[in-house]
């Protein structure tokens, strides 16, 4: 009778253990699970961003809100068909003509799309910087004149330029700064900067 009595004490204490390190266990786990979770959420600020490959989505949420803005500042023409495709509606603007065509006719390059005729230009030849404008969302003003002088210059004197869009966030990633990159043919570039600064 005693060592029957033995044998079960030993059971639940044995059974209790188990319990005891299971929960231990379970404990522990919640613990490091939670440190690990902290040491992921920290913020990390990494000061200023190069200028982010817009090609890849993984953008800054205000970034691609700010994306948005300058695509809707962009002149704007709607219902247009693609010149190659009649049936296809045209949905990307080449960066050197501006004229919307289906997306089998643009290849994109930095960000960019180019049409057929265009791409060519791109690379065969050098370009370089002409010039730099800030633009903010309290003046989007700026822009749109400097995409009409660009356009102009390309449909009156035939000279091609492009446009890039180049996104800065601050420090404290709480604003972002965008500058429109003006882009020439390295010969044309002294003779783009005379006619923007003239406009
Ligand atoms: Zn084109
Ligand atoms: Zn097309």
């Amino acid at each position: 009778m005693m060592e029957n009595t033995a044998i079960i004490l030993i059971g639940i204490t044995l059974f209790l253990l188990v319990i005891i390190v299971g929960l231990l266990t379970l404990l522990i786990y919640k613990v490091l699970k939670n440190q690990n979770s902290l040491i992921n959420n920290t913020p990390i600020r990494t000061g200023e961003a190069p200028h982010p490959d817009v090609s890849k989505s993984e953008f800054h949420p205000g970034i691609l809100e700010r994306m948005k803005e300058m695509e809707r500042a962009k002149p704007k023409r709607s219902e247009l068909f693609c010149p190659n495709h009649r049936e296809e509606p045209g949905e990307v603007s080449c960066g050197i003509c501006d004229k919307l065509f289906c997306k089998s006719c643009v290849k994109p390059f930095k960000a960019l799309h180019f049409c057929k005729e265009h791409i060519p230009l791109i690379m065969r030849h050098e370009w370089e910087e002409v010039l730099t404008v800030k633009t903010s969302t309290q003046d989007p003003e700026e822009g749109v004149i400097l995409y009409d002088a660009k356009k102009r210059l390309f449909e009156d004197k035939g000279i091609p330029t492009y446009i890039e869009t180049h996104y800065k966030i601050n420090v404290d990633q709480d604003y972002i700064e965008t500058y429109l990159v003006v882009l020439a043919i390295k010969e044309n570039v002294e003779m783009v900067r005379t006619h923007l600064s003239q406009n």
